[in-house]
């Protein structure tokens, strides 16, 4: 799969450490999401509300290693004077209750979209697995109830089982279950989540370290 690079500088610097893997595994995943999305989105015409951004409102990412390392990555490359202050622990938005990169003030809402975590990425879109490993979906709760309605059946927020799905939509939602354990499998030593702000000021100070032991300054 061809995939467009964010981070591609930052790759280029960590070149043949083991973080250079672990990012890169990363943004094969983080395009796997984004393929199966982009065909979820056009078969079953099933999208957010342009500019709805709610679910980000109250709610701050735990994030694995790996996901920070990326957002890390991405932050150093693509807005590296906001990297420098998290790395101090100094966040854009730290009166948020909720992810302190939540732009209230912008109709796009995420101020490191390319960099987000993988529930920023499922958020609207995914299935989960049941106990029995079938799929289930449930439209998302803030998904307005008057465009539910009107959708050909009308849906609520109930949960859908996999046969409803397909009888509804024509075709299944990527499954968070499924990347999160691949997920998981790109960093088993490193398992353990934590919070956003808790993690990123740490996973922005490694990797500067590594890419200037790597470059000799
Ligand atoms: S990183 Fe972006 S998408 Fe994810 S919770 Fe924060 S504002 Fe929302």
């Amino acid at each position: 799969m061809e995939i467009d690079s964010d981070i591609s500088d930052i790759l280029t610097k960590l070149s043949g450490t083991r973080e250079e893997e672990i990012l890169r595994a990363m943004m094969t995943l983080y395009a796997q999401i984004a393929q199966k999305q982009a065909v979820w989105y056009e078969k079953s015409g099933f999208t957010c509300p342009r500019g709805c951004g709610e679910c980000c409102r109250n709610f701050e990412p735990d994030l694995l290693e790996c996901e920070a390392d990326y957002m890390a990555a991405w932050l150093l490359e693509n807005k590296a004077d906001v990297a420098e202050k998290v790395s101090d622990g100094e966040f854009p938005f730290p009166e948020n209750k909720g992810c302190p990169f939540w732009n209230e003030n912008d109709d796009n809402h995420c101020s490191i979209y390319g960099g987000r975590a993988f529930v920023c990425r499922f958020f609207g879109a995914y299935g989960a697995k049941s106990k029995t490993g079938e799929l289930i979906f449930k439209p998302c709760k803030f998904y307005p109830a008057e465009i539910l309605s009107s959708h050909k059946p009308p849906l609520s927020h109930r949960q859908y089982s996999e046969g409803e799905v397909r009888k509804i939509f024509g075709i299944l939602p990527p499954i968070s279950t499924d990347t999160m354990e691949k997920a998981i499998s790109i960093n088993p030593d490193n398992i353990e989540t934590k919070m956003l702000r808790e993690i990123l000021p740490k996973s922005i100070q490694r990797i500067r370290w590594i890419c200037s032991m790597a470059s000799g300054n």
